[in-house]
């Protein structure tokens, strides 16, 4: 898929791209039914001039042509519906689907800041504008223009004057609802960033709703909706407000313009230089104008608008990806597994977390991290996913550059079974077999088994087609760990990174993970932030990692009689846990 565009006008071509054809197709049908639509009234002239000029024959072939004018013109506006349907309806689904694509690829960092439902309405808003402009410009502004040209046309052909008095009246317009489009676009994008910031809150509480019923704080979540709901009625109100003021002013103009142009007509037409049917046929396409150009303005504001959210929703969706993989990034080949971290630095914005760190893991090798929280343990592995860049120094793979090859296949390089697994709302077999969709079923049961998990399963109403509810809240936490496990398994990475639970899993739960963490680390290289004395046994080295740096590393019998942080760590332990 081509790159999205980053502006606002490219973002709608982009958008326009696969049905492009149909859109030109929607041009044409509105640009004649539209010239049809303004010439219509020319037949009232015909009649009433023939028959003031007692020339009848014309007048049953006059009276005939108007329903039919009138049939075309309908067959051809329904045909341009369906056109710019297929239009917009063939573009959201291109948007939904390079928008969604684009986004996943955003580092951790990007997610940390923002909250899912206030980027899920800015995915809506955008994919909505284009639709909603798409319309504007068809229904709208083209359709607008035709009349007003074809109109100033005719009228030109009647009274040269009044067509030059509603040629000043279209430029004035024109410039006055550009200049204040801006306005209006500047409050639609703050009402707009209101409102994703509204719908991401409420996000947030529902998806932490058993949190607030078990700290009843249901009245201060009340009042924190009440806050941000204010906030987006005010930016609201303020842009409709600002809207009506502009249709306000349009109506001001086109009163004046107008009441000029009927003068100036009633004075030619009582002059007699201007013939009755003339006349009708000029008011019949002033009446009409006379709305339309209300309506310009108010297709101007909403324009303008649904323009100030697009800029609002891609500024944020596009923002550059702070991860890239380089032009000429190569696919990760791990032959043993081997970790390598050389004089790494690294700080979030201004705190730092590593200093000219390094550390070798050789390949095969079971490794625990221990420390205080805040040592760093968490982002030693996410240097490792590379979901951050480093300043300086580099950690290879196999002696490979993390940084010179392409995420993709560094992540497919490493299993991660994280301290509270999430699954998807999708059945137990689809999310075992997320890192191996072509898995087959007894593949699936086999790692369940491995993971301890099968038993658990099988007891399931629906057994491995159950779904497990949104972020798996339909398991416990023990028995969405072991299908995190399962699902590590069958992807069977050379590297594994375990961070593990420290809540108390109950004593049965405990046993069977552990026993499914032992079938899952054989074989592998593997990195756990290690809080059970059961994991800890099973490791071939420990290290002891504090302020980013390592103060102890040796095995767990060494470092236990050591007398340092890891000895102290280790009596502190209750439970089989590190406190
Ligand atoms: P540990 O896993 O050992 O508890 P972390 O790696 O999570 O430690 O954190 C190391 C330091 O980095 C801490 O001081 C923490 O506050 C800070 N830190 C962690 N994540 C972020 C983040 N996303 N943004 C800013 N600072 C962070």
């Amino acid at each position: 898929m081509s790159a999205i565009p980053k502006n606002a006008w490219g973002f709608l071509g982009f958008g326009l791209r696969p049905n492009r054809w149909f859109f030109v197709c929607a041009l044409v049908c509105v640009t004649l039914a539209a010239l049809g639509h303004q010439a219509s009234p020319y037949l009232f002239k015909l009649i009433i001039d023939a028959v003031e000029a007692q020339n009848m024959n014309l007048v049953p072939l006059y009276v005939a042509l108007y329903p039919a004018t009138f049939f075309i013109i309908q067959l051809l506006y329904r045909v341009a519906a369906l056109l710019v349907a297929r239009v917009c309806i063939g573009g959201k689904e291109h948007l939904y689907n390079a928008l969604s694509v684009y986004i996943l690829n955003h580092s951790h960092g990007y997610f940390a800041d923002r909250m899912a439902g206030s980027l899920m309405t800015k995915i809506s808003t955008a994919a909505n504008a284009f639709e909603n402009y798409i319309e504007y410009v068809i229904w709208n502004y083209l359709d607008s223009a035709i009349s007003f040209g074809s109109t100033l046309l005719f009228i030109a052909f009647v009274s040269p004057l009044a067509a030059l008095i509603l040629g000043v009246v279209f430029i004035i317009l024109f410039l006055l609802n550009y200049f204040l489009s801006g306005q209006a676009q500047a409050y639609s994008k703050i009402s707009a960033n209101a409102q994703s910031m509204q719908s991401g809150a409420i996000v947030d509480i529902v998806s932490n709703s058993s949190i607030v019923r078990q700290f009843g704080q249901q009245a201060s979540e009340q009042q924190a909706v009440a806050m941000v709901s204010a906030t987006a009625k005010r930016a609201e109100y303020t842009t409709r407000f600002y809207g009506e003021k502009m249709l306000l002013v349009n109506g001001l103009v086109i009163t004046l313009g107008f009441a000029g142009m009927m003068w100036r007509l009633v004075y030619e037409y009582s002059a007699g230089s201007v013939s009755t049917g003339s006349m009708v046929f000029v008011l019949s396409l002033l009446m009409g104008m006379a709305y339309q150009l209300l309506y310009l303005g108010s297709a101007f504001q909403s324009g303008s608008q649904q323009f100030g959210q697009l800029k609002d929703a891609i500024g944020e969706l596009l923002a550059p990806h702070d991860i890239v993989d380089g032009s000429d990034a190569q696919l990760l080949v791990v032959t043993a597994g081997g970790v390598l971290f050389s004089d790494v630095t690294f700080a979030y914005n201004q705190s730092a977390v590593f200093n000219n760190f390094s550390c070798v893991i050789p390949a095969g090798q079971r490794l625990g991290l221990v420390g205080p929280s805040g040592a760093g343990k968490s982002t030693f592995v996410s240097l490792l996913l590379r979901q951050q860049d480093i300043a300086a120094g580099t950690i290879c793979i196999d002696g490979q550059n993390i940084a010179k090859v392409t995420q993709e296949s560094l992540r497919t390089a490493i299993s991660v079974v994280p301290q509270e697994p999430t699954l998807f709302h999708r059945t137990i077999r689809e999310n075992i077999a997320y890192g191996k969709p072509d898995a087959t079923d007894e593949e699936v049961i086999e790692v369940a088994k491995k993971a301890q998990a099968h038993d658990f399963i099988s007891g399931l109403p629906e057994g491995y087609n159950t779904l497990v509810g949104e972020r798996g809240v339909k398991l416990s936490g023990g028995q969405k760990q072991r299908v995190a496990i399962a699902r590590a398994m069958l992807k069977d990475a050379p590297i594994l990174i375990l961070d593990e639970a420290t809540s108390a899993l109950d004593s049965e739960s405990e046993v069977e993970i552990q026993h499914a963490l032992h079938a899952l680390m054989a074989g592998k290289t593997v990195i756990a932030i290690a809080h059970r004395l059961s994991t800890l046994r099973e490791m071939d080295r420990i290290v002891v990692l504090e302020n980013g740096a390592i103060t102890e590393d040796g095995t767990h019998d060494t470092l236990k009689d050591y007398g340092g942080t890891y000895a102290r760590l280790w009596g502190h332990q209750a439970g089989g846990f590190l406190e």
